[in-house]
């Protein structure tokens, strides 16, 4: 069987490696040039029950823990005035908790632990036509083809692979004004210190001016606000502690603004043989810290269906979809209530008390 992943993220790096675990080879085709094509983003924390366990399932838990930062599992929540809210400390040198780990380690991570050839660099799919002997044909930008047996859209918030199998589409939830403050430890100290080794969150009204430590030594800044506020950076932190707004006076370059979408919560497909989804193709969530660990542990779920199954694999994508369904209804749930929660008007009380252990 011919197996096509169209899309070289964490999802569709999981399910290849997961797959080649089991002796089943499959094609993944990337649109990027390289491997070093972008900058892969922050960093994420890799929960135990998700994330961490398809790094279990794809046996790369060892090289994980090599490369994590459990110490980045700190958070702070501070509100305008600069007063700390919430203080949250990991056990020191336990992964017990959510480690973080750059995006770009974890990726490489993946690739690295598939065999050469197993990811087609600056393969963008264009179209996917059903052939009438069963399976798709892929049509890739500047005109080359490939067949396959069953093709996983792994292409991530603007699947091209969806369409094929949904006509619902994402919507806007949030705008979210990216900056970077480089060598934050020579350059910026006070910075440095005000946000730790982990994340910090200032919460304010309708809006939260968040920064997290990079691997490299860098700070990741970003400011969401919800999706229908078009204010300039100058006219959104009157009144602020300045110790506060220095994360984004001291910035490198300009902002970057992107539009945060998310498909509605309960969005399924009819099952559609030789065909399925994995991770933001199939769920696309308010980043609250899920979509990676969900799209992984797809990932790693279609492998174990597929290699338990291979002899009907229509029946192991639909048992994949169907538990991957009722996986992902709760946590797009909780996802879209942290998001509306976090950009509100009493997101400060509203966060402290998530995170604030209830006592009985
Ligand atoms: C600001 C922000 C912060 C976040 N923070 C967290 C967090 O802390 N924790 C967490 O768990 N999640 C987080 N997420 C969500 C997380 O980034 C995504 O859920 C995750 O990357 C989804 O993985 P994926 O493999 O499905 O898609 P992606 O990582 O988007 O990968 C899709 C891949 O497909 C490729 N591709 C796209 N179209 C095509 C095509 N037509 N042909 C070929 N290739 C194609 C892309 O180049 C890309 O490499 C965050 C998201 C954002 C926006």
């Amino acid at each position: 069987m011919r197996i096509a992943i169209v899309g070289g993220g964490l999802g569709g790096l999981t399910l290849a490696r997961v797959l080649h675990r089991h002796g089943l080879e499959a094609m993944v085709y990337e649109r990027e040039a390289s491997r070093s094509a972008r900058s892969q983003g922050g960093t994420l924390d890799l929960h135990p029950e998700s994330g961490q366990h398809a790094l279990a399932e794809a046996g790369l838990t060892a090289r994980f823990r090599s490369q994590a930062r459990p110490e980045g599992e700190e958070h702070r929540i501070l509100d305008p005035a600069g007063r700390m809210l919430v203080h949250h400390r990991p056990e020191p040198g336990t992964f017990t908790g959510r480690p973080e780990i750059d995006r770009s380690a974890l990726r490489d991570l993946l690739l690295d632990a598939l065999p050469g050839g197993a990811v087609a660099w600056g393969h963008q799919v264009v179209a996917a036509t059903p052939r009438a002997s069963g399976g798709w044909e892929l049509t890739f930008e500047g005109g080359r083809r490939a067949g396959c047996d069953l093709l996983v859209g792994a292409d991530g918030a603007r699947s091209v692979v969806r369409s094929l199998l949904t006509g619902t589409a994402p919507s806007p939830v949030a705008t979210l004004v990216e900056l970077i403050v480089s060598d934050v430890d020579r350059r910026h100290p006070e910075l440095a210190r005000l946000v730790g080794p982990g994340n910090l969150w200032c919460v304010g009204v309708n809006q939260i001016l968040a920064a997290q430590r990079a691997g490299d030594g860098s700070l990741r800044v970003g400011i969401s606000l919800p999706a229908e506020d078009h204010r300039e950076l100058s006219e959104l932190f009157e009144g602020w502690d300045p110790g506060v707004t220095a994360l984004v006076t001291a910035a490198d370059g300009p902002a970057t603004v992107r539009r945060i979408e998310a498909l509605p919560i309960g969005a399924r497909w009819d099952h559609r043989p030789g065909i399925t989804l994995v991770g933001d193709a199939a769920h696309l969530m308010p980043p609250v810290g899920e979509g990676a660990n969900q799209a992984m542990l797809d990932g790693a779920e279609l492998a174990n269906h597929l290699a338990a199954g291979i002899a009907d694999p229509d029946a192991a994508v639909r048992a994949y979809e169907e538990g991957m369904f009722a996986r992902i209804g709760p946590v797009a749930e909780m996802s879209a209530r942290v998001q509306a929660m976090m950009l509100s008007p009493t997101a400060a009380e509203d966060i402290v008390r998530f995170f604030t252990p209830a006592t009985t």
